[in-house]
């Protein structure tokens, strides 16, 4: 990955969570405040911007600059959630103009744990976690299996990431909301989808569209 995909992922996000906003938001209309995708569009319309203005001299500070901006200018809980797992990647990764699938994939998954440390949710609290979380590891089984850190080792692991990210999302409605403002609602969060796990899914997918 080279500065101009990762800045073409996100571009790519932002497209997909503007297209959606209204269903993110009626999502979390049943279990939340009816936000998510204002939260969502808001952030990565600040992000898409931010990148437009800026020259980027590595692919770790395309990821910074898009997790700072997602921390100051989302109010709600996915802001911050979504932009410390953005800035660790990004200072996760190597420095330099480009890096291999593997050590983009080291990296969301030092983004994942930046996010857990932060917000404290274990798999099946109906969260970000929910998607996040099988969404690596589907990343990283796909690189071993295709054995090479090429960009068709990229690409094949992004599907597979997206692929489980929309798995885990299926999987969040009969789940009890047990972190965020869904937790509120006790039982009444059962047979909802989760709004962040949603917005977690089309982040993967745009990774998949863009590597494609
Ligand atoms: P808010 O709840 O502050 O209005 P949003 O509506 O933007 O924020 O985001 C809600 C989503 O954030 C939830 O659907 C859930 O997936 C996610 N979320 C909330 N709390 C946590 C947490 N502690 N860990 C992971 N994800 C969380
Ligand atoms: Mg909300
Ligand atoms: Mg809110």
């Amino acid at each position: 990955m080279d500065v101009a995909l990762a800045k073409a992922w996100l571009d790519t996000a932002a497209d997909a969570i503007a297209a959606q906003a209204d269903q993110l938001t009626t999502l979390d209309a049943a279990i939340g405040d009816s936000d998510h995708g204002v939260n969502m569009n808001r952030g990565f319309g600040a992000v898409r911007t931010a990148l437009a203005g800026a020259a980027p001299d590595g692919v770790g500070a395309v990821f910074t600059l898009a997790g700072s901006t997602l921390v100051s200018k989302v109010g709600g809980a996915s802001g911050p959630l979504y932009g410390s797992a953005l800035r660790a990647l990004g200072k996760s990764l190597p420095e330099g103009p480009e890096v291999d699938a593997a050590a983009f994939g080291a990296g969301l998954r030092a983004g994942l744990e930046a996010l857990r440390k932060l917000g404290g949710a274990a798999p099946g609290d109906k969260t970000i976690v929910d998607a996040y979380l099988p969404a690596v590891d589907a990343y990283d089984a796909a690189l071993r299996q295709h054995g090479g850190d090429g960009d068709g080792g990229l690409a094949a692991a992004a599907r597979a990431a997206a692929e489980a990210a929309a798995e885990g999302v299926r999987a969040t409605v009969p789940l009890q909301a047990r972190k965020g403002r869904a937790s509120y609602l006790g039982e009444r969060s059962i047979g909802h989808q989760d709004p962040g796990a949603t917005s977690t899914w089309l982040i993967f997918q745009a990774l998949a569209d863009a590597t494609a």
